[in-house]
């Protein structure tokens, strides 16, 4: 059982997709440090070496889908509400979608 407060380096096959906030790039995760069971502290830098920007993310667990066949009594979560299917009286299909007006070419 790892202990909070661990760190690691998250590898590689390990990608949290998320884009430079200045250039809009895809960016890497630099170092990730977990501070609790449920929250993360996460460095990226910036792939584009124009823009070079770095900056911190935080991730947090912020509730169950499914549940843990293993739970953690120090975990607590809420549970999401399981998504609803579409009753058919609201199942109507979409009416054709209007084309934008002519015009618009370049
Ligand atoms: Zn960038």
């Amino acid at each position: 059982m790892q202990l909070p407060g661990t760190q690691a380096e998250i590898p590689h096959q390990a990608r949290l997709g998320m884009a430079c906030p200045h250039c809009g790039g895809p960016a890497r995760i630099r170092t990730s440090r977990s501070l609790t069971r449920t929250y993360r502290q996460i460095s990226f830098q910036c792939l584009d070496a124009a823009c070079g920007h770095t900056f911190g993310a935080e991730l947090t667990v912020t509730h169950t889908i499914s549940p843990s066949a293993r739970p953690n009594p120090d975990v607590q979560l809420r549970v999401a509400p399981p998504r609803k299917h579409a009753a058919s009286a609201n199942d109507q299909p979409c009416g054709p979608e209007v084309p934008p007006a002519a015009g618009q070419a370049g």
